[in-house]
């Protein structure tokens, strides 16, 4: 109703943390306007490049300096003291519209609807791809560029969106984004750092899969200090050792990578001959292409702590309380060592009630939360199975085929099922599934 009550971050995209009183220090956010009704915002907070250089000079020591305009108003949003924020002059800019102005089914009229009622937005053109032809499209963009530079706007990129919300909205989304739009960025951002430790990871299928540790380093507004290595040809190929200096980057803005070895003093490592978890002898599976290191135990505890708490987790059967220390507690006294063991700690009670932290009281509620467990939805049971290449993403959309039905999903994996014909599935998942269902699900008895 025209008065700001709520702001927050973006965070990871589901949850972000609120900033209310930051976000009110802001240059330019109107506190209150002519509106009445709900108005939900998106935008960017953002430090002028001059702004950021004013305040970086009053800053002594060269090595305490901030890093980039983006950094610095990712934290300055950040502080638990408004005060702080308020000196950093961040200026916020809309570029979405997400509640009110439902009577307006057009991005560009919204924004400038928002204008009108006191918001700044970020610099738009319109592009139409019947109208204009793709020259014009790249004239746009670096007129973008040239407008950023002189209002010293940091940009890394732009975006290109549906002007028809409707349409937009009718694309639906894929896992993590929007089909309604898509990010082009000049450049990743990257850095440098040293890898400080690799370590290996035991996974549910065995594969010991290598993870390097770093000095951390911030890539959009996030500290990174670890990236899988994948396989041992990746280390390999980009010829990765102890205390090499690489470059990170960030894949698709989510998954921190090393791209690449830039020197440094290195030192050589081993390979791990025996498990890390179990100490049972490896193997190494794969050509020159990609090879990989496995614990060939079929009884290693880190396989089966990993897979049981993937199956208890909330993308799985959702069982609260059962935490991944908890299972492994289970795991070492014997007591599960699969998911249908799980569904029979009742007959363990007298035991696991001494555990530390248990207690009757949790292991009742545990109990209730396993009962619970047996009425989860189609997607969550076929997250929780862990079949590789199935995640919950995955798992929705094979839910979604079958309405949600297990009847109707069993009946089309018994008939050899396609499923390619599933968006975003390929090949090998198509493999992967009916792999699982012949030599794991329907053969062992033990999910029924
Ligand atoms: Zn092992």
């Amino acid at each position: 109703n025209g008065e700001l009550v709520s702001a927050s971050t973006r965070g990871n995209g589901e949850e972000g943390s609120l900033i209310t009183d930051n976000a009110k220090t802001f240059m330019n956010i109107p506190l209150k306007i002519p509106y009445k009704g709900h108005l939900k915002i998106t935008g960017e907070g953002i430090i002028h490049r001059d702004d950021f250089e004013e305040i970086n000079k009053k800053i002594p020591n060269e090595e305490d300096r901030y890093k980039t305009p983006r950094n610095l108003a990712g934290g300055s949003v950040q502080q638990l003291n408004s005060e702080i924020c308020s000196k950093r002059k961040v200026y916020f800019y809309a570029f979405n519209v997400i509640e009110g102005f439902d009577d307006i089914n057009s991005l560009s009229e919204r924004l400038y609807t928002a204008k009108r009622l006191g918001f700044d937005i970020c610099t738009f053109f319109e592009y139409n791809a019947l109208k204009h032809d793709f020259d014009t499209f790249n004239i746009l963009v670096n007129e973008l560029v040239n407008i950023a530079d002189e209002t010293m706007t940091p940009i890394d990129g732009v975006v290109i969106m549906y002007d028809d919300i409707a349409y937009g909205k009718s694309l639906g989304k894929t896992g993590h984004h929007y089909r309604n739009g898509l990010a082009l960025k000049f450049k990743e951002e990257e850095e440098e750092t040293v890898i400080t430790n690799i370590e290996w990871q035991v996974g549910r299928t065995g594969k010991i899969t290598p993870v390097a540790v770093f000095n951390p380093v911030i890539l959009d507004n996030t500290t990174v200090s670890k990236a899988s290595l994948h396989n041992i040809s990746t280390m390999q190929k980009l010829n990765i050792k102890l205390y090499s200096k690489v470059t990170v980057v960030k894949s698709n803005e989510i998954i921190p990578q090393i791209i690449k070895c830039v020197g440094g003093t290195s030192y050589d490592f081993e390979y791990p001959k025996v498990c890390p978890v179990c100490g049972g002898k490896t193997t190494f599976v794969g050509d020159d292409e990609t090879m990989n290191v496995y614990c060939k135990n079929s009884d290693c505890p880190a396989q089966s702590i990993r897979g049981l708490s993937y199956f208890a987790s909330k993308d799985g059967m959702n069982i609260d309380g059962l935490s991944d220390k908890k299972i492994e507690k289970l795991v070492d006294a014997g007591i599960i060592s699969n998911a249908l063991d799980i569904y029979k700690l009742d007959q363990h009670r007298d035991e696991i009630v001494e555990f530390d932290g248990m207690g009757e009281k949790s292991f009742d509620k545990l109990l209730l939360s396993i009962e619970k467990s047996k009425n989860v939805k189609l997607e969550n049971f076929l997250a929780a199975l862990g079949i590789p290449n199935v995640a919950l993403s995955k798992a929705k959309i094979i839910s979604r085929e079958f309405d949600g039905d297990w009847n109707k999903f069993e009946t089309a994996v018994t008939n050899g099922f396609d499923f390619t014909q599933l968006d975003t599935f390929g090949v090998e998942i198509n493999k992967s599934i009916h792999k699982y269902f012949r030599e794991v699900f329907f053969a062992n008895d033990i999910y029924r």
